[in-house]
């Protein structure tokens, strides 16, 4: 059995559609459409949509939620237009928006790690961390990116909501099929907060070949992470 956020699915969706009929129609509002936009996007709606969980069998069938999802649906495709226009407006500084070509694809069967998203709060008051600076770790040193759209430090500035992403590179495999855990950790560095370390793994099955497209399906969430001024009871 799993939870499921069925929102999450119908948000993800409906970004791809609309940046592809965007880009089709000529796109003249000049909205930024790269990788890092379009998950900016996404996050910047799912924080003002109520999540939706159903209960699932593995594989079982969508179910069809009828007048609800098409109220939904309108709602979303609204707040995704707003959240284009505004993250457009906004970029985030340093991450190269021209577009998703891979540093290096790698050859032959691959662990394909997902996108990892999370958010870092102030734990004190629960807004969401400006002018941190968060690494994605592996083994020791900075895990390499999948391509330039993803930094590695990245900074969280004040239009992102404490959001931050990463879309590691992905690992050689001997073979599709193999099921392996990789160990991350996340590191938060914010002025006048002790600094956070967060240390996850994550389950990849191997497959025949590199992904070399961006795919929102395929994300992983971290729990949100509260930094708290040094000195406290923290422990
Ligand atoms: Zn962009």
């Amino acid at each position: 059995m799993e939870i499921h956020n069925t929102t999450e699915e119908i948000v993800f969706s409906t970004i791809k559609d609309m940046c592809a009929s965007i880009e089709k129609e000529g796109n003249s509002n000049n909205f930024c459409l790269c990788d890092q936009c379009r998950i900016d996007a996404a996050c910047f709606v799912l924080n003002r949509i109520p999540p939706h969980y159903i209960i699932s069998n593995r594989g079982a069938a969508r179910i069809d939620q009828g007048a609800y999802r098409q109220q939904k649906d309108a709602d979303v495709v609204s707040l995704v237009y707003e959240a284009l226009k505004r993250i457009s407006h906004n970029q985030r500084p340093h991450a190269d928006h021209t577009g998703g070509t891979a540093r290096k694809v790698v050859q032959g069967p691959v662990f394909n790690i997902p996108t990892i998203i999370g958010r870092a709060f102030n734990g004190a008051n629960f807004s969401p961390l400006v002018d941190a600076r968060v690494e994605l770790r592996r083994e020791g040193k900075l895990a390499e990116m999948k391509n330039r759209n993803w930094q590695n430090p990245c900074t969280l500035v004040e239009n992102i909501q404490g959001t931050f992403t990463f879309w590691p590179e992905s690992i050689s495999a001997k073979e599709a099929g193999i099921r392996k855990n990789f160990e991350y950790s996340i590191k938060i560095e914010a002025a006048g907060f002790e600094t956070l370390s967060h240390f996850f793994e994550v389950p990849v099955l191997s497959e025949a070949g590199d992904a070399e497209s961006f795919s929102m399906n395929r994300t992983l969430k971290l729990p949100d992470m509260y930094l708290f001024p040094p000195g406290g009871d923290e422990d």
